[in-house]
C-alpha cells in the first residue's frame, strides 16, 4: 500500500482497542463493564465549563501563541510554584494538546535516530511506541525481583553512551506504585551526573492516597531551572478528570522549550483556545474538585482490592495513587492477553493485559469508573476466576458459562 515501515511498525493502543471492542458489544445491548480505560466519571468542574463557554460566547475563537495563552501559562506557573516549591518563568512553559503531545514532542526534541530512552517497567504503553516513532530505541528496566520498583543500580546499568532520557511516571500507570523520595532523589542525581534528561510524567501526582504526597523531583536538584535536567510534564486529564479537554504542559529549561515550540508550531500550532480557557479556570479553582476526585479514587481502590483479595490465586500490590492496579494473575494464567479475552467474552468485563506494560502475568484494572460498575465487575471477575463458583450465570440477557473452551 506504500506506507512507511515506521508507521506500519507502530502498535495500536491496546486500551483504546479494547474500549472499542467494548463499545461494539455495548451497542449490541451487552452489559459490558469497562475497567480498561483511565477516565474518571466525574462532571467537568463548573468553573472550567463556564470559562470555555465564555470564550465561545465571545464569538471570536482564534489561534493563541504556540506555547499557550498567557492566562493558562500564568496558572501553570502558579501551580508549579505551589506544588514544586520553585518559581519558573513563562519562557519555561509550553502548553500542548494533552500530556501525550507534551511527551511526544519531548522525545522528538531529545532523541536522534538510535538514541535510547530508558523506561521503567511497568511502563505506560505509549512510551515505547512514541520512542520508536521518534526513531529512538526504548530500553526497558525491569526489577530483578519481579516487582514494580526497579532499583537505582538497575536503572544505571541500563545506561549506555546513547542514553538521552529517562521517563519516570510516579504514581505509576499501570501499577499505582509511587516511587519513594530516595528513589526519585537518586534518579535526579543519576541523570544530572550522567547528563541525561529526566522526564517526570506527573500526570497523577495529586491522585495519591493515605495522606501521602508524591515527592516533587525538582526538590532534589540544586541546579537552577535553566541548568537542570529534570523536566516536568502534567495536564488536566487525570487530576481534574478533564480528559476531553486535551490540555497538557511541559516545564523545562527555556532552550528546550524553544525547540518544543518550534516542533509544535509545525504540527498543531497551538491547543484550542476554548479548552485552554477551561484548563486555566480548573487550575485556578482551588483544591476542592481535585480532593473530591482523589477521595473517591481512594475509596474505589479499597473496594477493588477487597474484591481481588477474595479471588483465589490473585495477588495485588496496594496502589499508592492513580486509579489503576496491576494484580498478579500468573497463578491462574500466564498469558495476560488470553485472560483478558476470556474475561471479556465470559464475564463482559474489559481489562488490559499486563504484557502491554511490560508485566506479563498481570492484568491492569482501572477503577476510575462508577462505583456500581466496579462492584458488579468484581463479582463477575470472582465468578469467572474462582473454580468453586457456579458454572453458569446470567449477565443481562446472556447466560455466561465459565469454561475456557466455549
Ligand atoms: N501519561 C500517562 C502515564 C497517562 O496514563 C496518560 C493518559 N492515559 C497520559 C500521560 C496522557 O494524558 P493526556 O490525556 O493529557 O494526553
Amino acid at each position: 500500500m506504500g506506507l512507511s515501515q515506521l508507521a506500519l511498525s507502530i502498535a495500536e493502543s491496546p486500551t483504546l482497542r479494547l474500549s472499542e471492542e467494548a463499545r461494539v458489544l455495548r451497542a449490541r445491548g451487552e452489559a459490558v463493564i469497562n475497567l480498561g480505560i483511565g477516565e474518571p466519571k466525574n462532571r467537568t468542574p463548573e468553573a472550567a465549563i463556564a470559562a470555555a463557554a465564555a470564550v465561545l460566547g465571545q464569538g471570536e475563537v482564534k489561534y493563541s501563541s504556540t506555547d499557550g495563552t498567557p492566562g493558562l501559562k500564568k496558572a501553570i506557573l502558579r501551580y508549579t510554584e505551589e506544588h514544586y516549591g520553585r518559581a519558573a518563568a513563562p519562557a519555561n512553559v509550553i502548553v500542548s494538546s494533552g500530556a501525550k503531545q507534551s511527551l511526544f514532542n519531548l522525545l522528538y526534541a531529545l532523541l536522534d535516530p538510535q538514541d535510547e530512552a530508558v523506561l521503567l517497567a511497568p511502563y505506560w504503553v505509549s512510551y515505547p511506541e512514541m520512542t520508536r516513532m521518534c526513531r529512538g530505541v526504548p530500553v526497558v528496566v525491569t526489577a530483578a525481583d519481579g516487582g514494580f520498583r526497579p532499583g537505582l543500580a538497575e536503572v544505571e546499568r541500563a545506561f549506555t553512551p546513547r542514553t538521552r532520557v529517562v521517563v519516570c511516571n510516579s504514581p505509576n500507570n499501570p501499577s499505582g506504585v509511587m516511587y519513594d523520595d530516595a528513589f526519585v532523589q537518586g534518579l535526579v542525581e543519576l541523570c544530572e551526573r550522567r547528563d541525561v534528561w529526566l522526564v517526570m510524567d506527573d500526570i497523577y501526582h495529586r491522585l495519591v492516597f493515605d495522606g501521602r504526597r508524591a515527592p516533587p523531583a525538582w526538590r532534589f536538584t540544586d541546579r537552577d531551572i535553566e541548568q537542570t535536567r529534570v523536566v516536568l510534564v502534567n495536564g488536566v486529564a487525570k487530576t481534574w478528570g478533564m480528559t476531553g479537554f486535551r490540555i497538557g504542559w511541559t516545564v523545562a529549561p527555556r532552550e528546550l522549550v524553544m525547540v518544543l515550540t518550534n516542533i509544535q508550531s509545525q504540527t498543531t500550532t497551538c491547543s484550542s483556545t476554548v479548552l485552554q480557557a477551561g484548563a486555566e479556570a480548573a487550575l485556578n479553582d482551588g483544591p476542592a474538585e481535585v480532593e473530591a476526585l482523589r477521595r473517591q479514587m481512594q475509596e474505589h481502590r479499597d473496594l477493588v482490592l477487597e474484591g481481588l483479595a477474595a479471588i483465589p490465586g490473585v495477588r495485588c500490590a496496594k496502589p499508592d495513587g492513580t486509579f489503576y492496579c496491576l494484580p498478579d494473575v500468573s497463578a491462574l494464567e500466564r498469558d495476560s492477553m488470553r485472560l483478558c479475552e476470556f474475561l471479556l467474552r465470559k464475564a463482559l468485563v474489559v481489562t488490559v493485559p499486563g504484557r502491554e506494560f511490560g508485566m506479563e502475568g498481570h492484568l491492569r484494572i482501572s477503577y476510575a469508573g462508577a462505583r456500581e460498575g466496579l462492584v458488579e465487575a468484581m463479582a463477575r471477575l470472582r465468578w469467572a476466576l474462582d473454580p468453586s463458583s457456579p458454572a453458569e450465570i446470567r449477565i443481562g440477557e446472556r447466560v455466561c458459562t465459565r469454561d475456557w473452551a466455549r
